[in-house]
């Protein structure tokens, strides 16, 4: 299958062929009516041809000389000088504007995609960057929702789900994958044996949730490790949208200072949020001096951190799942409502 790059030679090659060629018989046909003749223009130093007779260089000059304005006009009137002006103008059009790309996911079709770069965040945490087939190529996922990524490992189709890091709005040519690795796990290994150039196939997008900035007044985001991918998709398109009024408080729980995913990143949209974005770390085993929460994350914390349940808002939760347990344990005492086993959009609270 050609790709965008060939299909846009093939077309501008073939726009720019046929627009000489309409030029060439309207040069030719009027040329013909003031009685000169092309093959004689072209046969200028060779042999006489005696069916018809040499034309004088000098008679194109006084043709140019003769050229009116009622030979303009008659010019840019004819069908051959409009069809030419009309495919000269769309292949200007498609030239200059056909910068923005179709989404590349396709719901229906597995593609695959080259890992470009690898980028080791924490001791079992990298991210991983695929590119798409063009650098203007979007990758066509909606906020919130994720992909599917499958392989063959020793023998059986395996497929797992991922949430880019990356967003359409942001992120042109290429997608990011942030994966922690787990020594006995099937994807989250084979990620972690790709080399540069490797390819990965993919699927989607999927999932129930999908963000957009009149979703809700408040966003209660609970994250554990890599549970950070969603939460930081929509927190980064929520911050970046200046007509977005959501609060977002996130409550984000890791077992050490240097699993914690997306810091800086997480950091930089707290100062650029006008205080609309804020998080509450929480480690299982912190540094001295630590100033976030210590072990699990209790429900006092949840309680404190969280919007409370009578108010505009959604609770999103993306984690292991005893963690996930746990959270659900303290939301249903604080009356929230509980997740149902295949979160829907229209839920308050959201287990992705
Ligand atoms: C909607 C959605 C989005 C997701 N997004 C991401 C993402 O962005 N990044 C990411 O890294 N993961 C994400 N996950 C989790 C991911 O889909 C896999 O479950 C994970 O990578 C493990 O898959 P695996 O094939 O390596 O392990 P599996 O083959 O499923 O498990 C094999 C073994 O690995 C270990 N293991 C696997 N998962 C865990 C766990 N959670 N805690 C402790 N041990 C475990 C256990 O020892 C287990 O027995 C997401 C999941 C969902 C449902």
């Amino acid at each position: 299958m050609p790709n965008h790059n060939q299909y846009l030679f093939l077309l501008s090659f073939s726009l720019t062929f046929g627009i000489l060629l309409l030029v060439s018989f309207w040069v030719s046909a009027f040329l013909t009516a003031r009685d000169i003749h092309l093959r004689n223009l072209i046969l200028i130093g060779l042999p006489k041809d005696p069916q018809h007779p040499e034309m004088d260089v000098h008679s194109i000059q006084d043709f140019i000389k003769t050229f009116t304005q009622e030979d303009a006009i008659a010019l840019v009137q004819t069908p051959a000088f409009l069809a030419s002006a009309g495919l000269a103008a769309v292949a200007f059009y498609w030239l200059a504007f056909s910068g923005e790309r179709k989404p590349v996911l396709n719901p229906n079709e597995w593609k695959e995609f080259p890992l470009v770069l690898k980028t080791q965040v924490s001791p079992n945490t990298a991210i991983y960057r695929f590119s798409l087939p063009s650098s203007k190529d979007v990758f066509g996922l909606p906020v919130g929702q994720h992909i599917q990524v499958s392989a063959e490992i020793n023998g059986k189709d395996i497929m797992r789900s991922y949430t880019p890091t990356t967003l359409d709005q942001f992120d042109k040519g290429h997608f990011d994958l942030l994966i922690k690795t787990y020594e006995k796990g099937n994807i989250s290994r084979h990620f972690s044996l790709l080399k540069i150039g490797d390819r990965i196939r993919v699927k989607g997008p999927k999932g129930a949730f999908i963000y957009n900035n009149k979703l809700t007044g408040h966003l209660g985001l609970i994250a554990g490790g890599t549970g950070i991918s969603p939460m930081y998709q929509i927190i980064r398109s929520s911050i970046w949208d200046h007509s977005d009024a959501t609060t977002i408080n996130l409550i984000y729980a890791n077992v050490n200072e240097e699993d914690i995913l997306l810091r800086d990143e997480l950091e930089h949209l707290h100062h650029n949020s006008a205080g609309r974005f804020n998080i509450f770390y929480v480690l299982n085993n912190p540094p001295p001096g630590w100033k976030g929460g210590v072990g699990f994350v209790t429900k006092e914390q949840v309680a404190h951190y969280m919007p409370s349940q009578d108010k505009d808002c959604k609770i999103l939760m993306c984690g292991p799942p005893p963690m996930m347990s746990a959270m659900k344990k303290h939301l249903d005492e604080l009356k929230y409502p509980a997740p149902r086993t295949v979160s829907k959009l229209a839920d308050q609270v959201f287990l992705f």
